[in-house]
């Protein structure tokens, strides 16, 4: 494939990615993924509470806080940190949402970088490649490991830009 289809086809679907995540109710955090298989859509979903059950746009977020380990000019250090517990992840939303035989050698395009659980939950999901945009360093290096061993394609697209009405959204 050269490199000019290749990014033209990266550009369509991480845009679709990021549209989808423009139906996120979480106030904390909109993502968008999207499962495709060659150049077929096979399916979308974002972060989100249940269905039937009130989101964090009707019940607030549910918070939880945690720490961190993180390094500050070579030192350790343990930062409190909050995240939203209420909705369910996008990229797990879409294994709910597709078929195994549908993931099987397909890539997963998705607004932000897989957090721990559900990059555990897309290695054993069948699909081949994952594509995102906006990092998330907590999980990275693990994350990429694992990738690796698994020899899953697990890429960034550094120069991409997003569509501007989609990106209303990442964390307040
Ligand atoms: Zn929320
Ligand atoms: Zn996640």
């Amino acid at each position: 494939m050269n490199h000019d289809t290749r990014k033209d086809w990266d550009t369509y679907f991480m845009d679709i990615a990021y549209m989808v995540s423009t139906r996120s109710r979480c106030n904390r955090r909109h993502v968008g993924a999207v499962l495709v298989q060659g150049k077929k859509l096979l399916g979308t979903a974002y972060n989100g509470a249940p269905s039937g059950v009130p989101d964090c746009s009707e019940a607030g977020c549910m918070i939880a806080e945690e720490y961190e380990l993180v390094t500050v000019d070579a030192e350790e250090k343990m930062i409190k940190k909050q995240r939203c517990v209420r909705t369910i992840h996008a990229e797990q939303n879409l294994l709910l949402f597709t078929d195994r035989i549908d993931r099987e050698g397909s890539s997963v395009y998705v607004t932000d970088q897989p957090c721990w659980t559900c990059a555990n939950m897309l290695a054993n999901s069948g699909i081949t490649e994952i594509v995102f945009h906006r990092p998330y360093l907590k999980d990275a290096e693990k994350v990429t490991a694992m990738m690796d061993q698994k020899g899953i394609s697990f890429r960034r697209l550094d120069a991409y830009q997003p569509p501007q009405e989609a990106v209303g959204k990442v964390e307040d």
